[in-house]
């Protein structure tokens, strides 16, 4: 019985890395500058090379389970979201960050109800979401799609709380973006901080939030402070 995997890595070797070659050269002899850090779902159905049409070198990617961002103050433990964020930021100095979920996730459904009891990791991570969760027993379509797009929304407000990035992104030199992938429409809405809602990439002006501002209408926020969605 074939090796399939084995056969996928001879296959890149000898069918794929030929034409990029010289890159990947370039890339070890001058090392990696990427712009971005994306931090993306783990859900195999989000590709953000395919989405962004980014090659080698340009994505500095962290993923996990619903594209959740630590607290920075370690007061949940060791976390390699946390550690890459400081390392994109303070050694790479990207020039964005990008947050992204997606429709259809299980992370989010799972705040509902749903993880396994002995997914005892699982359910701690999952308490970085919580609070985008709205106080639905059985949530239906629209109530799932609103609290990925909150727990977007939240993740950039923790990011808010790493002095690295705030200082950078308080002196404009780097962006935050919340991306909301439909996967369903091969389409991402961003989210626009401005009217605290998510606009399709069709319609929007821009990618992302830009420079997050902090004169923001109170009526912006809901009681959890989450943009009201
Ligand atoms: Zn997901």
């Amino acid at each position: 019985m074939p090796d399939e995997l084995l056969e996928r890595l001879r296959r890149f070797q000898d069918q794929a890395f030929p034409a990029q070659r010289s890159l990947f050269r370039h890339l070890v002899e001058d090392g990696q500058h990427p712009l971005t850090l994306f931090i993306g779902c783990s859900d195999s159905r989000l590709v953000p090379y395919l989405l962004t049409g980014a090659g080698p070198g340009e994505l500095f990617l962290v993923r996990n389970v619903g594209a959740f961002v630590p607290p920075s103050d370690q007061s949940q433990g060791f976390h390699g979201t946390a550690a890459a964020i400081e390392f994109a930021v303070l050694n790479l100095q990207v020039k964005r960050i990008i947050v992204c979920g997606h429709t259809h996730c299980g992370a989010i459904r799972a705040l509902y109800g749903g993880a396994p009891d002995e997914a005892q990791n699982l359910k701690a991570w999952l308490e970085l979401g919580r609070e985008a969760a709205l106080p639905v027993a059985e949530p239906g379509p629209d109530v799932l799609r609103r609290t990925e797009q909150r727990a977007i929304v939240l993740q950039l407000e923790r990011l808010m709380d790493y002095p690295m990035v705030r200082r950078r992104v308080e002196a404009g030199q780097m962006t935050l973006h919340g991306w909301h992938y439909v996967i369903e429409d091969g389409e991402v809405h961003v989210f626009d901080v401005e009217t605290g809602g998510f606009v399709p990439a069709s319609k929007a002006v821009n990618a992302g939030t830009g420079p997050y501002r902090f004169d923001l209408p109170d009526d912006a926020f809901d009681a959890s402070g989450v943009p009201s969605l």
